[in-house]
């Protein structure tokens, strides 16, 4: 199978590192011309520079803007109007005590994680279902299915997400859109990454020996036994994305490494 998605144009939010920027890259390399998004100027021109040394013929525009607001989501809107694939990656965590948590916490980590997402949809989906070609995708978390008891707040937005792509799978059913969730298990992204070095650091261990604690510790019915690349994730996107995919809508599809323990 050779995807090509040569003439089609994606956004990708929160692209300029982790499991956003390997999509970003993923779809370059399969011809698709990218928007990267992430909050800073500087961050945002990087990203561009390092998928520009890696993909040369890429076509690629870089929006710096904050999506976990209104007014950042429109800042999006108003320079790029249109687009045929829209992966709402944006996201973040925080370990949290659910007591101690405040109000603004939970809405902040709403509007970030799902409200992202929603804003974006809104505004990108009519024209593809008017043009009858287009793709969403919704960057979920094995967290939605396996809520963390020490990040209620984030399986509640990751489970939200699946509600939100399914029924708007449901809206645009017929008009050739698809819309689909992707659900990652424990990978290796710029957050989580910094995470398991500096508890490596902290404990004198190396990052893979804080890896497999926290595998045995947190995800213990993993059944890879090692963190995902983000590239595995973005290869999972990358199909879902292509002209390839057309019979799969409405889905949560996992690259979690088995970590949620169900046959669906
Ligand atoms: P990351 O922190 O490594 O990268 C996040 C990206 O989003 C960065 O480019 C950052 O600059 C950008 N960003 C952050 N806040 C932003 C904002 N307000 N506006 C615009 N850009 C912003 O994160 P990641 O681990 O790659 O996570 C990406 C997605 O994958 C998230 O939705 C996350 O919930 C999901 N996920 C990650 C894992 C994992 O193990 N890493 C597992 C399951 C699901």
């Amino acid at each position: 199978m050779k995807i090509e998605l040569k003439g089609r144009k994606a956004i990708v939010t929160g692209s300029t590192a982790g499991i956003g920027r390997a999509i970003a890259e993923g779809l370059a390399r399969a011809g698709a011309s990218v928007v990267i998004n992430g909050r800073g100027e500087q961050r945002v021109a990087a990203a561009l520079d390092e998928i520009r040394a890696l993909v040369p013929d890429a076509e690629l525009t870089g929006i710096a803007a904050d999506l976990s607001t209104a007014e950042g989501s429109a800042a999006l809107v108003a320079q790029v109007a249109d687009a045929d694939i829209l992966v709402n990656n944006l996201g973040t965590a925080h370990l949290n005590g659910f007591f101690e948590q405040s109000d603004s916490e939970w809405l902040d980590l709403f509007q970030l994680n799902v409200m992202s997402g929603v804003r974006a949809a809104r505004h990108y989906l009519p024209a593809m279902a008017r043009r009858g070609w287009g793709r969403v995708v919704f960057i979920s978390s094995e967290s939605a299915i396996m809520i963390p008891k020490e990040m209620i707040d984030y399986g509640m937005t990751k489970t939200a997400q699946l509600a939100v792509s399914r029924g708007l799978a449901e809206l645009v059913s017929g008009t050739g859109v698809t819309v689909n969730a992707v659900l990652p298990g424990p990978t290796r992204s710029e957050i989580l990454g910094n995470w398991m070095k500096a508890t490596a650091q902290g404990q004198g261990i190396t990052q893979e020996e804080a890896e497999q604690n926290f595998l045995k510790t947190m995800r213990p019915t993993t059944l890879l036994n090692r963190f995902t690349s983000t590239e595995e994730i973005a290869n999972m996107v990358v199909y879902v994305c292509s002209e390839q995919a057309s019979g799969t809508s409405g889905a949560a599809l996992r690259v979690d490494g088995g970590v949620i323990r169900a046959i669906f």
